[in-house]
């Protein structure tokens, strides 16, 4: 990295300290509050008008934000100085408190859903209140599918030793697998990192160590796995869920159909996307087949540039701003009121995030630059997230709400303006090509791979109905899907046989894996779309479709785009993009003759 100074977050937007007399304040404030409330309306919300909803509505809010705000300082404060005791005793303290004080508050959400229909189109009726119809809508979409309270009750405690339970062992089993490799041991975090040594070697090595380790394990991962799918398809046929992927569609707020639209679009294009780029990485590697574990090799001729902290911020606003002046003047504000803390330290969090705080806060956001050309993106990424909260401040802290499928749209699409803008700007070269296959690696294992991942969990709960799976038919299941995505120049062999136990999303959030895929290739379109100049005053569009990510469903966000995506030929739009990379690196091998 170049020698300079990087600049460090400044938190005093919060609070001035961790003495700031104002946080002591604030909790006692907190504490009394969230007992009253429950003394004054517990039990009684079927008798409050329209306008007294709207008034207990407010201050619920209110409260809740300011809460939000203590937890969120005491966070941000801790992450940047782990190693600080007072700091990491702050975060506890503070933590503990809040859950404490806010136990009375939960009847709220449990009585509105308690009360009919006729009662709550009362309270729209009253235009304060209507504010709050996307958290109310939110709320009372499961209901059609609440059992009765005390099997609800019943449902809570048990699952403490059933679905709670096997998540439980699954992850503490998965934390203390050990690896090794020459005599040398490495943790989980540390043993991924040696799948992208250059050496070849090496990484086969590892990945037959890790296969190894999961074989050790199978038996029990393959018990804790059929109970998961079981435990689940308990619960979904009580409550009436028509398929297994149906409840976690509903928390997403997509429609079954538009979930399989995606799966069966991204299926259709692993040929043209996934296969043919293996085939240019077997080459590139010098080999006519890469093994499982080469899939994220580096590439021989990359060359990693360095970057100056001030170079990484203009091509990443010049980026901005050629997009959109309104982007642009959103994202200024981060770097010139310091809500980003740039620099690694020792003790500080790895790893890069944007921590939103509270509504009525800006956001700030953790980098731990090192200068690399992964750097500047990763950078164009959570800028992307602190720009999307800025622009829905305005619904409050109720309407929002974080769903994976959208809450990614700003920050891949930050990505993506930028990754765009930087290779605009490079000759045809190795350093281009390399650039270029980096992003459609990446690319590929979101939007491709998460969709393999999918059809094997659609496969392991559907086949789960007729009887437990033995960890052979799950490894079967595993390599028939992997064969079908990777295509014929990735050997799928039985040193990954049993990988899927790896999956922890397999485990503690079934169906989540889609998601990924999901928000990927609708930037992908929406980014065609706006390639494609078809739609007029996209860039404003676009902003407003932003504001609106919490409070309105896929259809209408989309609309305006001229997009719809039950229909497969949405996904397909975004897919062409990445096929369309992959012309340009066919291109590329041809004119450098690699
Ligand atoms: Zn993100």
């Amino acid at each position: 990295m170049k020698n300079e100074k990087l600049p460090a977050w400044d938190l005093s937007d919060l609070f001035n300290g961790i003495d700031d007399e104002k946080i002591t304040k604030g909790l006692e404030k907190y504490k009394k509050f969230c007992a009253n409330f429950a003394k004054r309306y517990k039990g009684k919300l079927k008798n409050l008008d329209g306008a007294e909803f709207a008034a207990m509505l407010k201050e619920y809010e209110k409260n809740i934000s300011m809460a939000s705000k203590i937890g969120g300082f005491a966070y941000l404060n801790m992450v940047t100085q782990m190693k600080n005791q007072q700091a990491m005793a702050f975060y506890q303290d503070i933590s503990e408190k809040l859950t404490d004080y806010g136990k009375p508050l939960v009847f709220l959400s449990l009585e509105i859903n308690s009360l009919d229909k006729e009662k709550i189109s009362s309270w729209l009726k009253n235009k304060e209140a209507a504010f709050y119809k996307p958290w109310l809508e939110r709320l009372r979409r499961f209901k059609k599918y609440e059992l009765s309270e005390e099997v609800e009750e019943v449902l809570i405690e048990k699952s403490l030793t059933s679905s709670s339970a096997w998540v439980r062992l699954y992850e503490e089993t998965s934390s203390k697998l050990v690896y090794k490799i020459d005599g040398k041991t490495y943790n989980d975090a540390e043993i991924s990192k040696l799948l992208l040594e250059s050496d070849e070697n090496i990484r086969l090595k590892v990945g037959k160590e890790i296969n190894r380790v999961a074989m050790q394990n199978a038996d029990l991962f393959t018990f804790i796995y059929n109970m998961v799918i079981k435990d689940k398809a308990i619960e979904d046929e009580k409550r009436g869920f028509k398929r297994p992927v149906s409840s976690r569609n509903m928390s997403e707020n997509v429609s079954d159909k538009t979930v399989d639209a995606l799966a069966e679009s991204v299926r259709m294009h692993y040929r043209d996307i996934a296969h043919r780029f293996y085939k240019l990485k077997a080459k590139w590697l010098k080999k006519d087949k890469i093994s499982y574990w080469d899939r994220n090799a580096p590439l021989p001729f990359s060359a990693d540039c360095n970057y100056s902290w001030e170079e990484t911020v203009e091509i990443v606003l010049n980026a901005y701003k050629k997009f959109s002046p309104r982007l642009y003047a959103i994202a200024k504000d981060f770097f010139t009121h310091n809500w980003i803390d740039v620099p690694p330290r020792d003790g500080k969090r790895s790893g890069a995030f944007c921590a939103p705080v509270c509504a009525d806060s800006h956001p700030y956001l953790l980098l731990n630059f090192a200068g690399k050309q992964n750097d500047i993106l990763t950078l164009a990424h959570e800028l992307g997230h602190g720009c999307h909260h800025q622009t829905r401040v305005k619904n409050g802290e109720l309407n929002e709400y974080s769903r994976m499928t959208t809450e990614e749209v700003a920050s891949v699409f930050g990505e993506m303006i930028t990754f765009q803008s930087m290779v605009e700007k490079l000759p045809d070269s190795k350093e281009k090509l390399a650039l270029i296959a980096s992003k459609v690696s990446d690319m590929i294992n979101t939007a491709i791979r998460q969709i393999a991942f999918h059809f094997f969990e659609t496969r392991a709960h559907e086949e789960r109905k007729s009887g437990e799976l033995s960890t052979e038919r799950l490894n079967t299941i595993w390599q028939e899907e992997m064969k079908e995505s990777l295509g014929e120049y990735v050997e799928v062999g039985d040193d990954c046989a049993y990988i899927w136990s790896q999956v922890g999303h397999f485990f503690f959030l079934p169906f989540y894996v889609y998601a990924y895929s999901f928000a990927d290739c609708l930037v992908n379109s929406l980014y065609q779309v706006s390639q494609s100049g078809t739609v007029e005053n996209f860039n404003d569009k676009y902003m407003q479709m932003l504001s609106q990510t919490a409070i309105g469903d896929y259809k209408k966000l989309l609309a305006p785009f001229g997009l719809n995506p039950d229909n497969p030929e949405f996904w397909d739009k975004g897919l062409e993009l990445i096929s369309k990379y992959i012309d340009e690196l066919e291109r590329l091998d041809k004119k450098l003759n690699l």
